[in-house]
């Protein structure tokens, strides 16, 4: 695992930091895809994991999380309005349907599982604060960490271009996100917190507050 900040572990996977999983505090966050279970089992051995959370219940963050869960015995959180679709597996409604979401659907995605709580905006998760991040899933949350301006924002942005790696700013691509416009300004309210270091669930750690604000001032408004 890498260390990204005080009590911020990120698991290693391959490519790196094409799918990210984190371990904050005693808190697994995201499982990546349903072949993921293997590679957090392993690097978790030995640490304490007492809940394991979600940023959003898409196939590549919950993939393994009904694995992990049943293997650690530690609750599910995820966002309030992800829950549903991650307790009867009904995706429909917080993801879109095309080829290739039709295909990660296949792939990737782990099987359903109840979720212990229903994370809303303000709840505490490992000395984070949830902050509710609607668009790119209804119930997608960024976990927030005042005291050192750590940010872990799911999909709200992509750090790399998933399908060249290369590290950069984006917006998640439409195919996977319900909402667009919602996102945006989901990315201009977590902007609005000034992160000085972002995690993502796809990219490298973010480590450039002015460049941040830059691309968020620059997406489009409507
Ligand atoms: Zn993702």
């Amino acid at each position: 695992m890498e260390k990204i900040a005080e009590d911020i572990f990120l698991l290693k996977g391959f490519p790196r930091y094409a799918i990210n999983i984190y371990l904050i505090g005693d808190v697994l966050l995201d499982a990546g895809t349903r072949l993921a279970r293997g590679r957090i089992l392993r690097q978790i051995a030995g640490r304490t994991v007492t809940a394991h959370a979600l940023t959003h219940a898409h196939p590549d963050h919950q993939g393994a999380s009904h694995a992990v869960c049943e293997a650690l015995g530690s609750p599910l959180w995820c966002g309030e309005n992800d829950a549903d679709a991650m307790e009867t597996g009904d995706y429909s409604k917080t993801i879109p349907y095309n080829w290739n979401t039709s295909a990660q659907y296949q792939f990737w995605t782990g099987p359903p599982h109840p979720v212990a709580r229903r994370l809303k905006e303000g709840d505490e998760v490992a000395g984070f604060q949830i902050v509710d991040a609607p668009g790119h899933s209804p119930g997608q949350v960024a976990y927030w960490r005042e005291r050192d301006g750590l940010l872990i924002l799911g999909d709200v942005l992509n750090g790399m271009n998933l399908i060249t790696t290369q590290t950069g700013l984006h917006e998640p691509p439409t195919l996977f996100t319900v909402d667009p416009a919602m996102n945006r300004n989901s990315a201009r309210k977590l902007a609005a917190l000034n992160p000085k270091l972002v995690c993502f669930g796809h990219g490298p750690p973010w480590r450039d507050p002015d460049g941040l604000q830059r691309f968020v001032s620059g997406l489009r408004h409507d």
